[in-house]
């Protein structure tokens, strides 16, 4: 029996997927975090929920600054992490990648900062796997959405496709696949 069939994951199971390997790059320890910037099906730039370049990993320390015991010990203190949407526009910046019409991937629907920058950045459409925004956050969210600024997806990975993804994560993946003709 072969682990693999003929079915692909569709672009936005496979956006999401990319942004799920991203989130496991994260070094800060309150959310890992992934993004990825997609124009015209093509990968632009990927980010991860962690420290500033250069600066030392919560993973390192265990806290995001001394004093906490943990990243998410208070929900009062600011976090020190970039966003991983904040880094995948600044890897951009970096090198020069323009973001105008793209879209964004992200395992956890982006803050107000991100989603401002996200705007700002030319990118109006958003696709997202677990909600974060709410109370009066939602408000300002929602009243980006009703100007015409951006939309929001929440979108998830069928079960098929994660079982097919994990599977090809715990074997090797570029085995020849009997059944298939090339
Ligand atoms: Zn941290
Ligand atoms: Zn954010």
């Amino acid at each position: 029996m072969t682990p693999f069939n003929q079915d692909r994951p569709t672009w936005d199971e496979y956006f999401l997927m990319l942004a799920k390997l991203a989130a496991t790059r994260s070094t800060c320890l309150a959310f890992p975090v992934g993004a990825v910037i997609v124009k015209n099906k093509q990968v632009l730039a990927t980010g991860y929920n962690g420290s500033p370049a250069g600066s030392v990993h919560c993973t390192e320390q265990g806290y995001c600054y001394p004093g906490l015991s943990s990243c998410d010990v208070s929900k009062d203190m600011p976090s020190r992490a970039v966003h991983a949407e904040a880094n995948a526009l600044a890897q951009a910046a970096k090198h020069g990648i323009a973001t105008t019409d793209a879209s964004i991937y992200v395992t956890l629907e982006p803050c107000l900062s991100c989603l401002k920058l996200i705007i700002s950045a030319g990118i109006h459409e958003v696709f997202y796997e677990t909600p974060f925004n709410s109370g009066g956050s939602l408000l300002v969210r929602d009243s980006f959405i009703n100007e015409g600024l951006v939309t929001l997806k929440k979108i998830q990975i069928s079960k098929e496709t994660a079982e097919r993804s994990a599977s090809s994560l715990l074997n090797p993946t570029s085995v020849a696949r009997a059944n298939i003709i090339i």
